[in-house]
């Protein structure tokens, strides 16, 4: 198979196009999200959550490139096994693109690790969103935004897991820059690789040779998400292109809602002082079923 914009052996199927090409392509879609969806102001100081995976990094280093001013926060939950290794990558990854990036661990947040909190009536993901969110907001405060390695097949399943959940008040919240919510304690996010899939993404990493790992989290497979991921896959291979109907479907239908749903003020935590609908925010009502 030729690349379509020149005569050397295409290395991606979609769009079909060699290595020079590929990498060109990628770029370009995402300069093209931050510039077109206004993601990034010259001075802001953005922060990255980065997981030391292939989106994560990939991420990283495109907003390096292309704004200059990232700093790293990284989480460590505390999943025996796996997140040693994607935090050494993200570590050697930093430490050579010199990028300062700070770790900030469940344990030192809540007082245990992933691992000794989950239980077997548990759905880790669940459980592992709820604090993990809480963690990042706290540390992404230092910043003026927060990126997340989020790409398309992310975003399609997400879309898909509100609907199939009733789960319409999340519905509003997505696209490359959500934002409904309205708080002095959240800070903005922003998602530059949302026109990507999961595919272009990966290869964009290995042909950059970033040196990550692929090795997906050992609770993966036990969410939801997992399910939805796997129904996606299989429709996309018998009908192509459905990820990124879904997520264009998405977006003429968010620009609606945004103006229909309000974004009532929320109270604050008492414990750590996160937006919050009752007196505890979800991540110390969580926390606090071991901490008491
Ligand atoms: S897959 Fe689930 S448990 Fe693993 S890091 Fe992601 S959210 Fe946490
Ligand atoms: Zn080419
Ligand atoms: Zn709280």
């Amino acid at each position: 198979m030729r690349c379509k914009k020149c005569t050397a052996t295409a290395v991606s199927e979609n769009p079909v196009l060699c290595k020079k090409h590929f990498l060109e392509h990628v770029e370009e879609v995402v300069h093209h999200t931050l510039v077109s969806r206004r993601l990034v102001r010259k001075a802001e100081k953005i922060g990255v959550a980065l997981s030391g995976g292939k989106d994560s990094i990939t991420l990283l280093y495109l907003l390096r490139k292309f704004h200059g001013k990232v700093e790293a926060i990284a989480i460590d939950e505390g999943i025996e096994g796996y997140r040693e290794k994607t935090l050494e990558d993200a570590k050697k990854f930093c430490g050579k693109h010199r990028i300062r990036m700070s770790i900030h661990s469940f344990r030192d947040e809540f007082g245990f690790s992933l691992d000794q909190r989950l239980t077997k009536k548990d759905r880790p993901c669940s459980v592992c969103g709820i604090l993990r969110r809480n963690v990042l907001n706290k540390y992404a405060r230092a910043f003026d935004k927060l990126a997340t390695g989020h790409n398309m097949d992310d975003e399609a399943q997400a879309i898909l897991m509100n609907l199939l959940r009733f789960n319409w008040e999340a519905l509003p919240r997505g696209g490359p820059k959500p934002g409904i919510i309205r708080d002095e304690a959240f800070v903005p996010r922003i998602k530059p690789l949302y026109f990507l899939t999961e595919k272009q993404v990966a290869l964009y990493a290995l042909l950059m040779g970033f040196g990550v790992g692929f090795a997906e989290c050992p609770n993966a497979r036990l969410s939801y998400r997992a399910f939805v991921r796997d129904l996606l896959n299989e429709y996309e291979s018998q009908h192509p292109g459905t990820k990124e109907k879904l997520v264009q479907f998405y977006l003429v239908l968010q620009s609606k809602l945004k103006t229909k749903v309000s974004s009532a003020p929320l109270s604050h935590c008492l414990r750590c002082g996160m937006p919050s609908k009752g007196d505890y925010c979800a991540a110390c009502q969580t926390a606090r079923v071991v901490v008491n």
